[in-house]
């Protein structure tokens, strides 16, 4: 049978099962949610080893940044799902009196999930928890590039559901840009897609061919400002932590510093400080193996090749391994706006440095600029400071006083802006995504107003 055939095949699966109206079924969806969690558990070991071998993360950051939060998150929508999916009753109105409004929340149907390799249980998993909530059958393409956590999402998926509900609840296709094209030919109900910028356009032209729904979750330069009230000592560890988590191959990674020249020094060396104390003085020698490695040659072609060309000067860091694809976390100062290092994400453990002393001109100025980015995070003690940040610069999301952390609450919305995409996941937000909210007015017949209708006393005009 041939690859496109065998594509067919698992949409008509998906298709149909949804067609048999079992996930309309809410006992249903949480009884497959309940399925998922002990089917995570169950797998966790062999998840864990497929991290490792696709980026060499610890077991610690691969409970605390893939599989723990997918638990946790399973366990939230496991307790609220009856409620999320109960019809919404609106407020009527004069014109409607005796009418009621409700707003059934309906799954779209087949929903596809298109998912990128740097944390590649979580966002295929994460959408797929909203998937299922909101009622629909899903069809998941992990990315090629981390191949063992594709394989084991399939292993994962066969076991937990296939098993019980045979074929089509939810189906793993693995393969590269030719599998993705030929899934993103096919009609779907829905697309959620998460990668660069430049695939989310292509996804959603294919996507208007078939005037299909598309969530995309895309990426960009993530700005993080340190103010020159901020507690330095204290945005440094945070910022450490959020920049080389997973090599800073994170979409929420704080991209670049814009910090107050009357602090950056003292920042620095905290910065510099934080790094020796999270991956040792020698980052790229035994025993710290748990450094995560670059996904394949090419991206590590490109971050040496950024670090080679960048005009500023390197304060930390810097150096490479080839042979196992391991970056030390790098730190490089005396950045401008025009370096090559500021022309694209950099999504790498290299966090280039600018200084400002004014903020309107050197920071909202060029930030606004830009295309708007995916996180931003602020480092003030002043709440005169952050909201005018937060009213006068559009991204997706993000912390003051912190990064990345926004990412972990499931009670807010999850996504980007303008060129970082757009819709969000997360919690409730997730079923909000995948679901359509049918508005539905319910008339009394009990009665029936006349001053809606067009008499010949008045000339058939509407009064
Ligand atoms: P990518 O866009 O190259 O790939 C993502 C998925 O799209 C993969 O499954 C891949 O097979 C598929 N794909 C690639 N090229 C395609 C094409 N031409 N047509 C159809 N499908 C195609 O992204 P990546 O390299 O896997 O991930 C890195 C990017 O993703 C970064 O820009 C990062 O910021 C972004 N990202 C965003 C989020 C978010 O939540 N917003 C999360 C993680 C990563």
């Amino acid at each position: 049978m041939g690859a496109d055939r065998q594509l067919q095949d698992v949409i008509q699966q998906g298709r149909q099962f949804f067609h048999n109206g079992r996930t309309m079924d809410v006992e249903f969806r949480i009884e497959a949610l309940r399925m998922f969690q002990a089917g995570l558990r169950r797998h966790e070991t062999k998840l864990m080893e497929a991290l490792k071998l696709d980026l060499n993360k610890s077991p610690f950051e691969a409970y605390s940044s893939e599989i723990g939060m997918l638990l946790e998150e399973i366990g939230i929508v496991i307790k609220q799902l009856r409620r999320w999916a109960k019809p919404t009753s609106v407020k009527g109105s004069m014109v409607l009196f005796g009418a009621r409004g409700q707003i059934y929340h309906e799954p779209f149907g087949q929903v596809l999930i298109i998912s990128p390799w740097n944390y590649p249980l979580l966002l295929s998993l994460s959408p797929l928890i909203g998937a299922i909530a909101a009622g629909n059958t899903a069809v998941l393409k992990p990315s090629e590039l981390g191949a063992h956590s594709a394989a084991a999402i399939a292993n994962l998926i066969e076991d937990t559901f296939n098993r019980t509900y045979g074929e089509g609840y939810v189906s793993v296709v693995e393969g590269g840009v030719e599998t993705s094209t030929a899934l993103l030919a096919e009609k779907f109900d829905y697309i959620f897609f998460t990668g660069g910028t430049g695939v989310g356009r292509v996804v959603m032209e294919a996507a208007a061919k078939h005037l299909t729904p598309v969530t995309l979750e895309l990426g960009g330069k993530s700005p993080c400002i340190v103010h020159r009230d901020a507690d330095v000592k204290l945005a440094a560890k945070r910022i450490v932590w959020g920049k080389f988590l997973n090599a800073g191959q994170t979409c929420v990674a704080p991209d670049y510093i814009l910090v107050h020249a009357a602090v950056k020094d003292e920042l620095i060396r905290h910065l510099q400080e934080q790094i020796i104390q999270f991956f040792g003085s020698k980052p790229l020698e035994a025993p710290q193996t748990n450094l995560p490695n670059i996904i394949n040659s090419r991206h590590f072609g490109r971050l040496q090749e950024l670090l080679h060309s960048t005009k500023g000067t390197i304060v930390c860091g810097g150096i490479t391994d080839e042979s196992r694809k391991l970056i030390a976390p790098t730190i490089i100062d005396h950045i401008t706006w025009d370096d090559t290092i500021m022309a694209e994400e950099i999504f790498g453990p290299l966090l280039p440095i600018i200084s400002f002393t004014d903020l309107e001109q050197e920071v909202i100025g060029p930030v606004v600029a830009r295309p708007k980015p995916l996180a931003l995070y602020l480092f003030s003690e002043s709440d005169e400071i952050h909201e005018h940040i937060l009213s006068r610069i559009s991204f997706g999301g993000g912390c003051v006083n912190d990064a990345v952390m926004h990412l972990a609450s499931k009670h807010m919305p999850f996504g980007g802006v303008g060129a970082s995409g757009f819709g969000g996941y997360h919690g409730k937000s997730s079923f909000d995504t995948f679901s359509h909210h049918k508005s539905v007015l319910k008339q009394t017949t009990r009665f029936d107003l006349p001053f809606r209708y067009p008499t010949m006393k008045n000339g058939l005009t509407w009064i």
